[in-house]
């Protein structure tokens, strides 16, 4: 390969370069062919908008928003739109690259893609968010549609975000269009069991570990950080399930009950007060605090970069189960490892969310419905086969759940890509 100094590009933040490091290890596991290699390190397009919206006071506010593409070699690109401040070029284009791996690993026929707004949904109003999206929509269009790139719900974005982004593109369209976004409300087109999907996906990967493990699920302590669609399903699901939901927290702050926390109460709690915080029923904790908890299952499922190789050493669980996207850092996999706690990595643990989003998409384009029965009895079966691939792989070539899974999602594009072949 011909090897010249390169200057980096703007996308290369360290969230980024988290990406590629994970990918650079993975690719050098599978002898990745090196100009698959070259292929795989950038987005395959980015695009940022301004999306101007006349917000509540009258005034005028421009909001940054992106849409980037990572990979389309076996169908769409399918990913998720992010609400929240800290969106930008840098973790857009990572999270782009983690769903390409995502979908490929599972065995979905879509690329990687993500989006997202650099914003605040809390402070504002359901107004302005409509706006907003409907912008935003309009300026990303000649770069989605459902044989395209499709869209879905990340962090601060729901079905209502995902039913305004279907109406604005059937607007464009003059028809309705319902498989341009998945996550949408089941009166438009939405799958049954969407809503869970991710948080279901965690629970039977949780169960097939603990079978590999040989630990008795009956009342095992769970700790839960992150209390959004995903958190909060996941509690809601284990708790039913027996579990002990010793710890939660959401943006503010965190609760911890060693008898296990009663998660239905802290639901109703914060539709009533927002957050968790005073609550009573638990000890106050700090999100820090929430991840050293002594507990069987650890489950991060907030933002990204929470542990880290500053904390990975005094981590007290069996299992980390990863809720969220990069929640670990590279550094803090090599201390994980060493110290026999078992990783359940995001690419698999997260994977139930965009698998029900292309059974909602399969559904949409078939205008055909399935029953709760079936989309979950299909979810079980994708998420089951997929661990058994990845433990096997992992105890094959004797490397961790995530360098298993990733070398799994980067091994079948890469072959899908030589077998294409190169244009022109
Ligand atoms: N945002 C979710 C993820 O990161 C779901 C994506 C989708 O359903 O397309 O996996």
């Amino acid at each position: 390969m011909r090897k010249e100094k390169r200057v980096l590009p703007e996308y290369y933040t360290p969230i980024y370069q988290m990406a590629v490091t994970q990918f650079e290890r993975a690719a050098c596991k599978l002898d990745l062919d090196p100009n698959i290699w070259e292929r795989f390190v950038v987005p395959k397009r980015a695009l940022m908008v301004s999306v101007p919206v006349r917000m509540d006071d009258l005034s005028v506010k421009v909001f940054r928003g992106y849409r980037v593409h990572h990979d389309n070699t076996m169908g769409p690109s399918k990913g998720g739109i992010r609400y929240s401040p800290s969106v930008n070029l840098g973790e857009v284009c990572a999270l782009a690259m983690w769903m390409t791996w995502k979908c490929a690993l599972v065995g979905l026929p879509f690329g990687g893609a993500k989006g997202g707004i650099a914003c605040d949904p809390t402070v504002m109003s359901r107004n302005e968010l409509q706006k907003m999206t409907r912008r935003y929509t309009a300026e990303i269009i000649q770069m989605i549609g459902p044989d395209v790139d499709v869209v879905a719900p990340d962090m601060g974005t729901n079905e209502q975000i995902m039913a305004w982004f279907m109406d604005t593109y059937s607007q464009f369209k003059g028809y309705a269009v319902p498989e341009i976004a998945t996550g949408k409300p089941i009166s438009i087109g939405g799958s049954v069991g969407r809503t869970e999907a991710t948080g279901k996906g965690l629970v039977f990967v949780i169960m097939e570990a603990f079978k590999y493990l040989k630990i008795d699920p009956d009342k095992k302590s769970v700790a839960i950080q992150g209390f959004g669609n995903v958190g909060f399903h996941t509690a809601r699901l284990l708790y039913e399930a027996g579990c002990r939901v010793v710890a939660v927290s959401d943006v503010k702050s965190g609760l911890y009950n060693k008898d296990g926390l009663d998660i239905p109460a802290i639901n109703e709690y914060i539709k009533k007060n927002k957050f968790m915080e005073g609550f009573k029923g638990g000890d106050h904790i700090s999100n820090e605090d929430l991840l050293e908890i002594h507990c069987d299952v650890l489950i991060p499922a907030a933002i990204s970069e929470q542990i880290t190789e500053e904390n990975a050493g005094r981590l007290k669980c069996r299992i980390v189960c990863e809720g969220a996207n990069g929640p670990t850092r590279p550094e803090a996999d090599p201390i994980l490892n060493e110290r026999g706690i078992f990783l359940i990595p995001d690419v698999l643990a997260n994977s139930g969310g965009v698998t029900v989003s292309y059974f909602e998409w399969v559904q949409g384009l078939q205008r055909l419905f399935w029953k709760e029965k079936e989309v979950y009895e299909q979810l079980g079966e994708v998420m089951r086969s997929a661990f058994r691939n990845v433990l096997e792989l992992s105890l094959s070539r004797n490397v961790d759940m995530r360098m298993a899974a990733l070398m799994l999602g980067i091994n079948k594009i890469s072959e899908a890509k030589l077998a294409r072949g190169l244009f022109p």
